[in-house]
């Protein structure tokens, strides 16, 4: 009886060992997602953007090219 008891042990060891990792990996991906969602000001029109969509020339961000250029 006590061995059942420790293999039962094991398996529920093993399967929360693995139902646990799984949060933590989806968790890390949306984290990883959230600096690009941080929104920055356009210099030159002001026009706020994505961080990841952003063109960023000497420390400033443009929300395009044309500003960039009209700059
Ligand atoms: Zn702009």
């Amino acid at each position: 009886m006590l061995k059942w008891l420790l293999v039962l042990a094991v398996i529920a060891g093993v399967y929360y060992f693995f139902i646990k990792k799984k949060p933590l990996k989806t968790s890390a991906k949306s984290a990883a997602k959230e600096p690009s969602s941080d929104m920055v000001a356009c210099v030159v029109c002001g026009t706020y953007c994505s961080l990841g969509d952003a063109l960023i020339k000497e420390r400033q961000y443009y929300c395009s090219k044309e500003c960039m250029e009209a700059m």
